[in-house]
């Protein structure tokens, strides 16, 4: 039977959405196709509320976005320094490091962010050219305040690179008015695409940097070169070649983000925040504990939760996929077995939420967990009609 699918990415999709990516493969140079990727840059820029970023879509996971951001404005022995907020922060050091540079990795303790102060004495100590933070790190499901750390990348001439695949569409970004240079994610999250575009909006300055450069991008496959030009003919509606685009993929990315666009950003954002208060209200009243030690810093497009003392782990999780619901084990390499992780993005809907709380609320007192039934739900819907 049908179950739903509540994992950090991917997602449940828009039923429209999967329509569109089923349509008929078209050639990449047919001019409605044209049309649609052209379309899908301009409304990345509205996404993003970046109109003076250069967007890029690419063929590739999430992970290729942050290849893409260090391949090209890296080079060999510049300091970059990563705020990590956990595994994928780590990531994007295992990256940088990759393409030469000299990286410096400040790692806040799980369930919190580094400081303000630790990141602004860092970089007072020697010249970065680039620092990267995760805006949800979906590992630990703690939101990561961008704004005054781009703000400081300012204040030092760094450049800001926003790992947002579990943000962008989903929390607060506002791109240029906060002056992050690259805001990247990948399509399966809350962008509302099935896996497989690797998208980012670069500033101008982050071009200029990357036009500066002195050294070659040593990978062919992330190398602006080939992709700048293929973006700008798209845009001014002409064909062009480099790679293959995932034309389905492409179509369906254009269908959603109309969906975004006609819902607006910031009602998107605000449904978000909503449902996921609601949420973490409902996880409360079961006496469940979240990693992220404070709500401020909770991120609204996942919830990771402690298992309780006792029960165990990949139990609870069989439990709930046998009343109708997929959710995530732990990532985090150390504490896999301690804590699950429940997406709640895109297209998430008050009832995917209730459904979560009742299967997990079920498969809790089947294995003893103590609370009264119904607590859970209670919390959340008089969470939700707080904001009738
Ligand atoms: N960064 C973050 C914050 C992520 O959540 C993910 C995917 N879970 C990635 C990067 C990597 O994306 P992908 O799996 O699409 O390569």
């Amino acid at each position: 039977n049908r179950k739903l699918l509540m994992i950090p990415g991917p997602i449940e999709f828009e039923p429209e959405v999967l329509r569109a990516m089923g349509m008929a493969t078209t050639s990449h140079v047919a001019p409605n196709f044209i049309e649609i990727f052209g379309k899908s840059l301009e409304m990345m820029r509205e996404v993003w509320l970046a109109p003076n970023g250069q967007p890029f879509i690419v063929a590739g996971t999430g992970t290729l976005a942050m290849d893409m951001a260090a391949a090209n404005l890296i080079e060999k022995g510049d300091n970059a320094l990563v705020i990590s907020t956990g595994y994928f922060g780590e990531r994007f050091k295992d990256i940088l490091d990759r393409y030469g540079a000299n990286t410096t990795i400040l790692e806040a303790p799980v369930g919190e962010v580094v400081s303000i102060d630790a990141i602004e004495n860092e970089l007072r100590s020697k010249p970065y050219k680039v620092l990267t933070m995760t805006h949800v790190d979906t590992s630990t499901g703690v939101l990561v305040d961008p704004e005054p750390i781009a703000q400081l990348a300012k204040k030092y001439n760094v450049l800001s690179i926003l790992d947002g695949v579990c943000s962008v569409a989903g929390e607060k970004i506002k791109q240029e008015e906060w002056g992050v240079d690259v805001v990247l994610t990948g399509s399966q999250k809350a962008i509302g695409v099935p896996p497989g575009l690797a998208l980012l909006v670069a500033s101008q300055k982050a071009m200029e940097v990357w036009k500066n450069r002195k050294t070659p991008v040593s990978s062919y496959y992330s190398d602006w070169n080939n992709w700048l030009p293929i973006m700008k003919a798209y845009e001014e509606r002409r064909p062009s070649y480099f790679g293959t685009p995932a034309v389905n993929l492409i179509v369906a990315l254009e269908a959603s983000l109309k969906i975004i666009c006609a819902e607006k950003i910031a009602n998107r954002i605000e449904r978000h925040r909503n449902l996921a208060e609601a949420f973490r209200a409902g996880i409360k009243a079961l006496n469940l504990e979240t990693l992220p030690k404070t709500e401020k810093i909770t991120a609204n497009t996942l919830t990771a939760i402690y298992y309780p003392k006792g029960i165990d782990g990949a139990e609870i999780r069989s439990k709930i996929a046998n009343y109708d619901v997929i959710i995530a084990g732990g990532l985090l390499t150390e504490m896999k077995a301690s804590y699950f992780r429940i997406g709640h993005m895109g297209s998430v809907s008050s009832s995917d939420l209730v459904a979560v709380l009742s299967a997990l609320e079920m498969a809790l007192l089947e294995l003893g967990h103590s609370f009264e039934s119904g607590k859970g739900l209670q919390a959340f819907q008089d969470t939700l009609l707080k904001y009738k």
